[in-house]
């Protein structure tokens, strides 16, 4: 049987937060669309952004490139050294 749904990812047209995973038939995929959409990061209406859901690891290297506000830890043990 062919693969007859895809799965489309909504996120936000802003910031890119992920809002919504849809399951729709291809022959009715939109990845257009003029609805709005509640980003819970941007806390408002935002335009939605759809791509379909085999190209999110392309979408996930693309953030995971971007810098991240991480606490130094010294290592522990490094004071063992010396
Ligand atoms: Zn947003």
């Amino acid at each position: 049987m062919p693969i007859t749904e895809v799965e489309i990812i909504s996120s936000c047209g802003e910031c890119g937060t992920l809002i919504e995973t849809v399951t729709v038939k291809k022959d009715n995929m939109m990845l257009f669309t003029d609805e709005q959409a509640w980003c819970s990061k941007c806390q408002a209406d935002r335009p939605q952004v759809r791509d379909v859901a085999g190209r999110l690891s392309t979408i996930e290297a693309e953030q995971q490139s971007y810098p991240k506000a991480v606490a130094a830890e010294p290592f522990p043990g490094q004071a063992d050294g010396r």
